[in-house]
């Protein structure tokens, strides 16, 4: 049976009866049935019905060249044709893998000199754990195995990332998280007490690292992990220099630094990775998303040297970590195109100046009666819906604003991203042009009018 001969009913029903959603209640799913997409061209989708949406999301902050890049086509094309797998076992290679591996690690921060490739985030932010055990064992500090990672944090769903998110979905129901796993507060100025003063923020979350470790035990605590910008937590932008404060804490603490730029890399927040703004190199980096622009899967997990050449010295056997897929010359030879049209093909200078207009929108929005917070750093960003403005209270679980919000702004001809917290999350492509931003903003901005019009949410002010 060809999909051009199932009618969209059909396609929606073997949908429903067979296909696992991520992230989803399976009822919930089953009750809603799926919104199938078809086509896609520059910053607009099409589902099956036709309907043509702006998506202000980038799939899943993911699309970072846009829709329709036919040189990333080609390359993809060109390499199935030539070899379309090559496995990094036994000591093959493939050239695009080689290629790319010392393209990224010459921009990645100092010292960052290693990479082991993944098929995204989640395994990415996985062997970084894995690594980190290794590591420890191997250099005869085998009691150094806690991990400490942020509140409202998100560190993909394998079994060992899932509990260093700190999103209760990714809990509930998994036994998560494990007793070597640990959680500190995030640095949320919008409900922070002293929100208003940077350097207070910063400081309590130094402060909590210090506590934490503390009460654990220095000799028992491996690292420290998080975001730099926190994504699916809500978009929460900690103050400029809070990443420089936690990795002169966690130098100075005797513990590692893993960042997870799965979201913020490529661009997202405007350097190529959020580490390059405040000069902080790692000990572990991870990507994924804009490693690729969603044009195939991959991830990466980047090794800093000093750790590299202390696991090559201890481990003489085999490291037995590693995928079929790892370093896959398909994706390889999509990431170093799409490297080069960030680069080269003037995707990052667009960004910076359709950046612009997304600031500017976000700071007149803030004006409108639901919306108690704005946050942005380049072309990541969000606004927070309160029922009051002085208080900054929410609104009641009952009354649904997540799935509401997803539901009117698809209606309205956008795609954002709606959280249960009534947060709005933007991560456009970084090929938007400030025109099409101004259509992002101005579908938002309507939806907020229809929102405030309904006589539950009135009630609710
Ligand atoms: N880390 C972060 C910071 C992420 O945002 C995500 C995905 N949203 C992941 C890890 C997991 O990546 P993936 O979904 O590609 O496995």
């Amino acid at each position: 049976m060809s999909s051009q001969s199932l009618s969209n009913r059909s396609l929606v029903e073997i949908d429903r009866a067979h296909l696992i959603h991520p992230v989803a209640s399976f009822r919930g799913h089953e009750a809603h049935g799926a919104r199938v997409l078809q086509s896609a061209e520059g910053m607009w989708l099409t589902d099956i019905e036709g309907k043509k949406v702006i998506d202000a999301f980038a799939g899943l902050w993911c699309v970072n060249v846009g829709y329709g890049q036919d040189s990333v086509v080609e390359a993809a094309a060109a390499q199935m044709r030539q070899l379309p797998y090559a496995t990094g076992y036994f000591h093959f290679a493939s050239e695009p893998a080689i290629r790319l591996a010392g393209e990224l690690t010459a921009l990645t921060p100092a010292g960052l000199d290693h990479v082991f490739f993944t098929l995204g985030g989640s395994d990415a932010v996985d062997s970084a754990i894995r690594y980190i055990v290794h590591y420890f064992n191997a250099i005869g500090l085998p009691d150094k195995k806690e991990f400490i990672a942020l509140e409202w944090g998100y560190h993909g769903s394998s079994s060992n990332g899932a509990g260093l998110t700190a999103l209760a979905n990714f809990h509930r129901g998994f036994d998560l998280p494990r007793k070597w796993q640990h959680h500190i507060a995030s640095p949320y100025p919008y409900r922070h007490p002293q929100g208003d003063d940077d350097a207070a923020v910063i400081a309590s979350s130094v402060a909590a690292l210090e506590a934490k470790v503390a009460q654990i035990g220095a000799d028992k605590v491996a690292a420290f992990c998080c975001e730099p910008i926190q994504g699916s937590g809500g978009v929460i932008v900690p103050p400029v220099g809070w990443l420089k404060a936690m990795r002169e804490a966690c130098t100075r603490l005797g513990i590692l630094m893993l960042v997870d730029e799965v979201i913020t890399g490529f661009g997202r927040t405007g350097p190529l990775f959020a580490c390059e703004a405040e000069g902080v190199s790692p000990d572990f980096l991870t990507v994924a998303k804009g490693l690729t622009s969603g044009y195939a899967p991959m991830g990466a997990c980047f090794m800093a040297d000093h750790i590299y050449q202390a696991i090559a010295d201890a481990s003489p056997l085999p490291v037995g970590h590693g995928m079929t897929y790892s370093g896959h010359p398909v994706s390889a030879a999509v990431g170093l195109e799409v490297l080069r049209l960030y680069r080269e093909g003037g995707v990052l200078a667009n960004g910076a100046v359709t950046g612009a207009r997304f600031a500017e929108r976000m700071e007149a929005v803030k004006a409108h009666p639901l919306v108690g917070d704005v946050r942005y750093r380049g072309m990541l960003g969000a606004i927070e819906l309160v029922s009051n403005k002085v208080t900054k209270a929410g609104f009641a679980p009952e009354l649904a604003l997540g799935d509401r919000l997803t539901q009117m702004t698809w209606d309205n001809g956008v795609i954002v991203r709606c959280f249960a917290n009534a947060v709005i999350g933007f991560a456009p492509a970084l090929t938007c042009s400030p025109d099409e931003m101004d259509i992002i903003f101005d579908r938002v901005e309507l939806t907020l009018n229809q929102l405030l019009d309904q006589p539950d949410i009135r009630a609710a002010l």
